[in-house]
């Protein structure tokens, strides 16, 4: 595989969403130590719904089916992390006007389109103990190994970028939180992984293993 058509992003999301919901006990908790214990339900119903957008539409191009996608999460997740994930999607798609697949190359430029739509959104920046911890150092890794002279092939450098994620997710567990319901806490959101960061990695897990086939 060198590039994702869209019927290989609605392969990742429906991955994802069976991640999502595999894990929806222990996002739960995580978000009961610094939050209010809602994030792997959330994540879990508006994975749920994407699915179901997803079986009942055909799209003609990636622009439309992340338009669907972030919409669909932004409408069915009441938390903050509905509206950040589904910016997410859709600043993912509008960044590649048209396209009906993404090289390594595209991959990362509409991640990062991705993600500035969290940064946006959410007034955040990396360091604050939220989701940008893990997606950070996961398109780090994954630009690292998808460019220069000994670039990985797509399935390696999208693992290099899951595993980033995960060290990022891990990363988050010394930070006080400054932005979200968690900076509530003050010093007491220190020595907690933070639940979204957990949640990223769970979509990069998902985006590797769509990727290895
Ligand atoms: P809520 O906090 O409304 O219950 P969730 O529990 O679903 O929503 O999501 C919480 C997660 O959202 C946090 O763990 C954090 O990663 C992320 N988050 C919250 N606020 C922000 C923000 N301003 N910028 C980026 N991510 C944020
Ligand atoms: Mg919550
Ligand atoms: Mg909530």
């Amino acid at each position: 595989l060198t590039a994702l058509t869209p019927s290989d992003l609605a392969a990742w999301l429906r991955r994802s969403s069976t991640l999502l919901a595999e894990h929806v006990s222990a996002l739960n908790e995580l978000d009961a130590a610094i939050g209010d214990a809602d994030h792997g339900s959330n994540m879990k119903r508006g994975f749920a719904a994407v699915v179901t957008a997803l079986d009942a539409e055909e799209f003609a191009d990636i622009p439309a089916l992340m338009k669907k996608v972030g919409m669909t999460l932004v409408s069915s997740v009441g938390g903050a992390s509905g509206p950040l994930y589904g910016t997410f999607f859709l600043r993912l798609g509008t960044s590649q006007p048209g396209a009906t697949q993404l090289d390594a190359a595209d991959l990362l430029a509409a991640l990062r389109a991705g993600v500035g739509g969290i940064e946006q959104r959410g007034k955040a920046t990396v360091g604050e103990k939220t989701m940008l911890d893990a997606w950070a150092p996961a398109l780090d890794a994954f630009e690292q190994a998808s460019t220069g002279e000994d670039a990985s092939d797509l399935a390696a450098a999208v693992r290099a970028g899951a595993e980033g994620a995960e060290q990022g997710r891990e990363a988050t567990t010394p930070l006080q939180a400054s932005k979200g319901r968690a900076s509530y806490l003050g010093e007491r959101s220190i020595g907690h992984v933070d639940p979204g960061a957990a949640s990223t990695a769970l979509l990069w897990q998902a985006l590797a293993e769509t990727v290895a086939g």
